[in-house]
């Protein structure tokens, strides 16, 4: 591949599948699967499986290129997060791409300078809170604790405010869940008041997401649409108190990135999903997998630390289920993706010609 195509791609890169919360609406959770299989040791990357990683990313990928550190697990407890996130720096500097950090917040005190350092390449963070009541935030982030988050975050936002950094902006998410749904209104009213006062400026701003939940059954997709619609009719009646574009009501998955958008072509091909031509997955043990809901790694053609990176990625499973998704030959859908609705549709013709040779 000579010159890299223009599409949004992502590549998310775990950490460690270890986490200090159990969240109720945790993809390992809701799956009833995961990677972490009981007897199985806690496992954290290692600095081969990055360098692994990164040349792989090098040698073929497009741009932009998201790099996502996190996927199962909570990136800041590793060990070695200072490090990773220098070494992750390195690569985004040379490649165009950017970094892009979930993280429940609980350890932020820990790396705030690290992170207030690393904003020109980091152009986000989302904090996961979900809640703005302590009963509510331990009943669904079992093992947290609001006060210390909300401190961490007051605290961050605070110091990038006085050293006058625009970057990194922050999200503040809130997956609406049977167990918050009456406090949507009241979270998006507390975090609007607190962000509008940290401001600082530039074309981007920090925002909070309000976020249908996933469902991996059509009945649940049902019973999400039923509480999304019902908190998005409660905050479309007190609108005219927010900007909009510091809240955003988000059904499905979205990619956009802070001054990127501009410059995308119109997509040209609808998929019933993007992620496995867009999308490389890497566990904290070095599994290569195409979708960040394959947690059981089903979908793995390998490991990176025993296989090329170019060479798993163009396997031919993967590329099986590529032929399915363009062919829409539902019958050889992976069985995962069967009830799914998929994510990243859109896709443009001459990228899959150039990238897949398909
Ligand atoms: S913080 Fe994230 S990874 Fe940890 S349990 Fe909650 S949703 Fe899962
Ligand atoms: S259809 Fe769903 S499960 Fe299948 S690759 Fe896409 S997002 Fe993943």
């Amino acid at each position: 591949m000579n010159a890299k195509p223009t599409i949004y791609t992502q590549s998310l890169i775990e950490l460690t599948d270890f986490c200090n919360l159990n969240c109720s609406m945790c993809s390992r959770v809701m799956t009833g699967k995961s990677h972490m299989h009981p007897g199985k040791n806690t496992s954290f990357i290692n600095q081969n499986t990055i360098k692994n990683t990164f040349n792989g990313l090098y040698n073929f990928w497009s741009t932009p290129l998201a790099v996502k550190l996190f996927w199962c697990g909570e990136p800041l407890l590793h060990p070695e997060f200072d490090k990773i996130i220098q070494s992750a720096a390195k690569f985004c500097s040379r490649e165009n791409a950017y970094l892009d950090l979930h993280t429940n917040a609980v350890f932020l005190d820990r790396y705030i300078d690290l992170l207030l350092e690393s904003g020109d390449v980091l152009p986000r963070m989302t904090f996961s809170i979900d809640a703005i009541n302590s009963k509510t935030y331990c009943k669904i982030r079992t093992g947290g604790n609001l006060e210390t988050v909300m401190d961490n975050i007051g605290f961050f936002l605070k110091q990038r405010k006085e050293l006058g950094l625009q970057w990194p902006k922050i999200v503040i998410q809130f997956i609406v869940l049977q167990d918050n749904k009456s406090e949507c209104l009241q979270f998006v009213k507390f975090w609007y008041k607190k962000l509008t006062e940290y401001d600082t400026g530039g074309p981007d701003m920090d925002t909070i997401w309000v976020k249908k939940g996933d469902a991996y059954t059509p009945e649940l997709q049902e019973f999400h649409d039923d509480l999304f619609r019902n908190c998005l009719n409660e905050i479309n009646k007190s609108k005219n108190t927010f900007d909009s574009s510091r809240v955003r009501l988000i059904a499905n998955s979205e990619n956009s990135w802070p001054n990127k958008e501009d410059t995308y072509e119109i997509p040209d091909l609808q998929l019933h999903c993007g992620a496995p031509f867009t999308s490389p997955v890497i566990d904290s043990r070095g599994n290569l997998t195409c979708c960040c809901l394959d947690s059981s790694l089903d979908l793995s053609p390998g490991n990176i630390n025993d296989n090329n990176f170019k060479t798993l990625w163009f396997s031919k499973s993967l590329q099986n289920i590529r032929k399915a998704f363009i062919q829409q030959d539902t019958e050889n859908y992976p069985e995962i993706c069967r009830n799914c609705p998929g994510y990243s549709g859109n896709l443009f013709k001459s990228f899959i010609k150039q990238v897949y040779s398909m």
